[in-house]
């Protein structure tokens, strides 16, 4: 997006500058929005959420601690409408409802065209993971997800990476964190 407004920079600064600890939902997350110096969101599935004054919305994820940026418009655009509802002040900022629906489409069409695989092999492996009977997930591998590639002959290499990117670090978070995002895309 473009640098965000003076005024916008201004304002986050000034909620970051009164941010209390009692403001927040943890200690742990006032601590992380003085480190990463932004504004405390709230928790997405698997991580905290901030954003900065300079419009980067920050998320910050404890297994494995992971920090992910992104000056992505569809990111801040989300972060926006949740800032809004913590801080009134943002409330200036919250896109309208087109931009909102324009937002979501361009993220969709993100989210199609980073799959690294057949609509059919990630709906699969979805079913695979999900189905009943699946051994319990030991929250460290992707054991039967690297299986499954395999078996296909998929490219392991570059799908491991983009599972991790969208949270999917073991087999039960790849449905947990993935499904989510992309069932829908490829037919689940
Ligand atoms: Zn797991």
């Amino acid at each position: 997006m473009s640098a965000p407004s003076l005024e916008f920079r201004a304002i986050v600064q000034r909620l970051l500058r009164d941010l209390e600890p009692e403001d927040c939902e943890s200690e742990l997350e006032y601590e992380w929005a003085l480190e990463y110096h932004a504004l405390p969101l709230g928790i997405d599935l698997w991580s905290r959420v901030f954003l900065t004054p300079d419009g980067h919305v920050v998320w910050a994820g404890w297994e494995p601690l992971e920090i992910k940026r992104s000056r992505d418009e569809a990111d801040l655009k989300r972060a926006l409408r949740w800032a809004a509802e913590r801080y009134p002040a943002m409330a200036a900022f919250v896109p309208r409802e087109e931009e909102l629906k324009e937002a979501w489409k361009q993220e969709q069409e993100k989210l199609v065209a980073s799959i690294p695989m057949s609509h059919q092999d990630l709906r699969e492996l979805f079913d695979h993971l999900d189905r009943e009977g699946a051994p319990q997930c030991d929250h460290t591998l992707l054991r039967e997800t690297i299986e499954f590639l395999q078996k296909r002959g998929l490219d392991v290499e570059r799908i491991v990476p983009w599972l991790r990117e969208f949270g999917g670090y073991c087999d039960c978070e790849v449905i947990y964190n993935l499904d989510d995002k992309f069932g829908k895309i490829v037919g689940r």
